[in-house]
């Protein structure tokens, strides 16, 4: 069954998915995977794929959609993953109606369009037809679609959890064996990325005492104390971070703050004012020691003591280090270049996605996919459609190259 991928993406983006980026109270449409689930199950049944979902949590299931190559996976045939995350991040603020999939001029719009169903719909398209081939003329192919990307990769990081070899050994299992390759889509405007940074966050807390703010002798506030340390924050990033670790293509090691709260009211002594720290890691530093020496620098420049105190990481995402994905970038950039669209760079970029999961476990992993990442996330989020039906032919010829292996 062939696909029109223009088709495909409007369909897509009409069926919301959006994450609610742990907002408790963000319940039913359009917020949630389950919805595009549904759809994603049908549409790959109806290619003929081998279907598997995988609960992360209630509503939330990742999908494994396998097409089966000649010679199978365990009798020494290739296995290649292609992923592609099935929430979007939310739509406040947005000045095209974020579902409608209108097209305009060559571009299409809606939330989701660049980042990542564009990337989505072009690997369906080129799945649809290797399901045309002969079997010995394709790899296996599994499409993986994951769940909540955008608040913390859960998906991704449970997916990879099937390849301990216990669950591979599991009768249900969708996997015979590690794969051989994985690639991502993101929106890389078709430039091969094969190192990102890592990600780390957590809340860090000043601790004071209320009291009535008529008599503020009697208290000690927790936003002051916050002050200093916000100061000395921001001396680590200017000063300190980047000269702890740093790497060719991803850039040095950065911090940011990115929220505050702390008071009750305004005539109340604060007793705790909270912080989040974002701290990105290159390729090569490690998470644990980078959250360390920031944690001792401002206990030491502060004199706060136990008035200030860090949470456990709420998220860690693992950095895509270039050590070993060479071979798989270069029959990638060869498969642009064959397409007509090259020659395309390898590049490194600074956020973090799903590839990271599957190149922590050892499996060759790259980032590739149309749209540009400036029109992701944008209040008129879209993509172009030349893009879309490039990567198409790219992702269909690069599985195909892979037959020959
Ligand atoms: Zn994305």
């Amino acid at each position: 069954m062939a696909i029109d991928v223009v088709r495909l993406l409007r369909d897509l983006v009409a069926i919301p998915s959006v994450n609610p980026m742990g907002r408790s109270a963000a319940h039913g449409p359009p917020f949630g995977e389950e919805r595009l689930t549904r759809f994603l199950e049908q549409l790959c049944r109806s290619l003929g794929l081998h279907v598997q979902r995988q609960s992360i949590g209630p509503g939330q299931d990742n999908l494994i959609a396998r097409l089966d190559g000649d010679p199978r996976p365990a009798g020494g045939g290739p296995l290649l993953i292609f992923d592609a995350h099935q929430d979007t991040v939310p739509v406040e603020g947005m000045t095209v109606e974020p579902f409608a999939a209108a097209i305009r001029e060559g571009r299409l719009y809606g939330r989701g369009a660049c980042d990542t169903k564009g990337g989505m719909a072009a690997m369906l398209a080129a799945v649809a037809r290797l399901a045309e081939l002969p079997p010995r003329a394709r790899p296996t192919v599994a499409l993986a679609f994951t769940v909540n990307e955008e608040h913390g990769f859960s998906g991704a990081s449970a997916l990879v959890g099937q390849w301990q070899p216990e669950q591979l050994a599991r009768p249900d299992s969708p996997w015979s064996r590690r794969p051989d390759a994985a690639v991502v889509a993101e929106p890389t405007g078709l430039a091969v990325v094969v190192a990102h940074k890592g990600v780390l966050r957590w809340r860090c807390h000043a601790h004071g005492r209320a009291a009535h703010s008529s008599q503020p002798q009697w208290g000690d506030n927790a936003i002051y104390k916050m002050g200093r340390a916000l100061g000395v924050l921001e001396r680590y990033q200017r000063e300190v971070v980047g000269a702890l670790a740093d790497h060719p293509l991803c850039g040095p090691a950065t911090i940011s703050v990115g929220t505050i709260h702390g008071g009750v009211s305004v005539n109340t002594v604060p007793d705790r004012c909270t912080i989040e720290i974002d701290r990105r890691c290159p390729p090569g530093e490690n998470p644990e020691s980078a959250r360390t020496h920031l944690v001792d620098y401002l206990a030491r420049a502060t004199g706060l003591g136990a008035d200030l105190t860090h949470d456990r990481p709420e998220l860690e995402g693992p950095p895509l280090s270039d050590a070993d994905n060479g071979p798989l970038a270069a029959r990638l950039v060869a498969a642009v270049s064959e397409a007509g669209h090259g020659p395309a760079p390898t590049i490194g970029v600074p956020y973090g996605t799903d590839a990271a999961f599957y190149g922590q476990t050892g499996v060759p992993a790259v980032v590739f996919g149309p749209g540009r990442l400036e029109q992701a996330h944008t209040v008129d989020e879209w993509i172009e459609l030349d893009q879309l039906h490039a990567a198409a032919e790219i992702y269909y010829r690069f599985a195909r190259s892979l037959a020959s292996l």
